[in-house]
């Protein structure tokens, strides 16, 4: 198998080279993401035929206490729990790295962060995993000047400017947030009041408000991020839910964001896997599952078999349909994954830049190439680290020119020297990027979702309580739930 590479496009490669590099690299996706929807097609709620002709040709692998799908923060975590009760785990991850959707890198002699980078103290769970490691946090520097929309283009703001604007707006959008989710970790604690609310999108709730032209160029890109680059792809509750996580205002929501793990997000999680004294295979992608009410027989696609009394699924919900699951999932399941839950436009990029504009903070509104901006270090020689995130399907983070242009509508003076990056959306193993629930999927999935099923039981931050979906926080929720549910499987 080929290792897994970011996506990257440097000042030094000719245009035209990058750009054929850019159409091959997007021809094999698509490529790839063609054969997994034709694989999933046939698999999705479990197909037995695929099941029984993969058993047919398989090889013994060996029998395990516990399997765990996925090595990223909702496997780890399940594995860790299970060796805690005693069971002597495998995890069966089918990338060359550990991680999933968080994966620590190094660009431009800097520790960067590809996919999860942040951490709050509002983030209970991650709180107790970093006290527990001893693992101390760094603040990214604050940005000296925030540029958000005009009617008419960009101008720059002081950062307290910005963030009383942004955060009344913010305010405005989610009033009553702390009601509907009284007890923010338990999402239908108020299942009254949330069920009118669950069927609306954040674009619904944004048109309500009926602000001015300019108010709404400042809210809309924030709901239009999350919700994957259309606020109408979002349900409104998603984003109402971690609102009130935060403590329903806009000093709690604006520090979801710059406070790191010192080691990378990475690194806490390797802490964690040296605690589960688990057998972790790489490079072993799960084909299929099946439960026969006594064991749980796992299949590579190599076709190698493990067997265990349990077993934890710890992928993303949208890539559930590529496994075949013998018996079939239940009905919730299939349909979650078949709508999907992990958004499917989102780029994360780092940027090795030149310009003579400070640290800046920017924000765009709905439907723009790039969502937003922040830099990172500020060189001695004048460069920056720059983070840049994009839900436009139509950014190239490969094509170097495309990205400056689009980023030069914002800050005129920028000029990008190298970008590396990774494109979420279409990650083979993702099959989507962090999790954002469409409108509806609140009450027709929870709690069915993260109910054990048989002796499989299910982890990743996609149907997780509380920080569900875009933080590793629910990621652990639900990989502590998992491991739970199967102990009392055994
Ligand atoms: C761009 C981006 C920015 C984010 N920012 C933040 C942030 O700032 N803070 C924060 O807390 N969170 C953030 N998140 C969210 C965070 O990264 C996720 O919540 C978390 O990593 C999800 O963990 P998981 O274990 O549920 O899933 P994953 O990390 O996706 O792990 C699932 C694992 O399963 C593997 N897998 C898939 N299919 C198979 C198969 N068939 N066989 C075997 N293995 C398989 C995958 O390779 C993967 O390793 C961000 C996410 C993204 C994408």
């Amino acid at each position: 198998m080929t290792a897994e590479k970011p996506q990257s496009a440097t000042e030094a490669a000719p245009e035209a080279g990058a750009g054929r590099a850019a159409v091959t690299r997007r021809s094999m996706l698509k490529t790839a993401g063609f054969a997994a929807l034709a694989f999933g097609a046939a698999t999705a709620g479990g197909n037995s035929a695929f099941a029984a002709s993969s058993a047919g040709s398989t090889e013994e692998g060996g029998s395990f206490d516990a399997i765990v799908i996925g090595a990223g923060y909702a496997g780890v975590t399940a594995a860790r729990e299970l060796r805690a009760q005693g069971l002597r785990p495998l995890i069966l991850e089918a990338r060359d790295r550990l991680g999933g959707r968080v994966w620590t890198d190094t660009f431009a002699g800097e520790q960067i962060e590809l996919g999860g980078a942040w951490v709050s103290e509002r983030h209970a769970l991650v709180e107790k995993e970093l006290k527990r490691y001893n693992i101390g946090t760094v603040n990214d520097p604050s940005a000296e000047v925030s540029i958000g929309p005009t009617l008419t283009g960009y101008r720059n703001f002081t950062p307290a400017e910005a963030g009383a604007r942004q955060g009344a707006l913010l305010s405005k959008l989610f009033a009553g947030a702390e009601q509907v989710f009284e007890r923010p970790y338990e999402p239908l604690y108020r299942k009254d009041l949330v069920t009118p609310l669950d069927r609306i999108s954040l674009r619904d709730r944004i048109n309500e408000l009926k602000l001015s032209a300019e108010d709404e160029m400042w809210i809309s890109g924030e709901a239009a991020t999350y919700s994957g680059g259309n606020s109408s792809l979002g349900a409104y509750t998603h984003m109402a839910q971690w609102w009130a996580l935060s403590g329903a205002k806009p000093e709690g929501w604006f520090g979801l964001i710059g406070r790191r793990p010192a080691t990378g997000m990475t690194g806490l999680l390797k802490a964690i896997l040296a605690d589960a004294g688990a057998d972790l295979r790489l490079n072993s992608p799960v084909a299929a599952i099946s439960d026969d009410g006594r064991r749980v027989r796992v299949t590579t696609r190599a076709g190698k078999t493990f067997s265990a009394p349990v077993a934890v699924v710890a992928v993303p919900v949208n890539m559930w349909k590529t496994i075949a699951f013998t018996p079939g999932l239940p009905a919730v399941h299939a349909a979650a994954t078949a709508q999907g839950v992990g958004i499917m436009s989102s780029k994360k990029f780092w940027m090795r830049v030149r310009g003579d504009f400070g640290r800046i903070s920017a924000s765009t509104p709905e439907g723009n190439l790039i969502s937003s901006l922040h830099s990172r270090t500020q060189f001695a020689n004048g460069e920056q680290l720059m983070i840049g995130f994009s839900e436009n399907p139509n950014l190239d983070i490969t094509n170097r020119a495309q990205v400056q242009q689009a980023i030069r509508q914002i800050v005129p003076s920028l000029t990008v020297l190298d970008i590396k990056g990774q494109d979420w959306g279409n990650d083979k193993w993702s099959g989507g990027s962090w999790g954002f629930r469409k409108p509806g999927q609140l009450l027709a999935q929870y709690p069915a979702i993260q109910q054990p099923f048989g002796r499989l039981s299910f982890a990743t931050d996609d149907i997780a309580n509380g920080w569900s979906g875009g933080f590793i926080d629910g990621a652990i929720e639900s990989g502590l739930r998992a491991a739970q549910q199967a102990v009392k499987s055994v």
